[in-house]
């Protein structure tokens, strides 16, 4: 049995095209990460994990509106994960918005 390849084929997308799409969409309109894996094709997830990395090569011009909670208004202003708060600390709900996020 012959040793494969090390690289049996091209991964469908690159990590800087991707990049360069979130990008594009996050300069026309405000989107959540839900949002971007669908426009783009990749899970929430990778999603964030690109948003973690958009964040610091673009120096502060991510920006991110916070989630809110629906049940009592508490705004995760100060919060700094790109992730979804689980659980509102003032109320315990768990219905809170998706944080959103542009390219100024
Ligand atoms: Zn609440």
């Amino acid at each position: 049995m012959k040793q494969r390849p090390r690289q049996p084929f091209v991964p469908p997308r690159r990590d800087d095209t991707v990049r360069q799409e979130l990008t594009a969409l996050l300069r026309e309109e405000d989107l959540t990460a839900w949002e971007l894996s669908g426009l783009v094709g990749i899970s929430e997830k990778e999603v964030l994990e690109h948003l973690e990395h958009l964040r610091s090569a673009l120096h502060g011009r991510l920006d991110m509106t916070p989630s809110r909670c629906l049940e009592c208004g508490f705004s995760f202003q100060k919060r700094e994960r790109l992730k979804k708060p689980g659980r509102c600390p003032v109320c315990r709900s768990e219905r809170i918005t998706d944080p959103s996020f542009t390219i100024g």
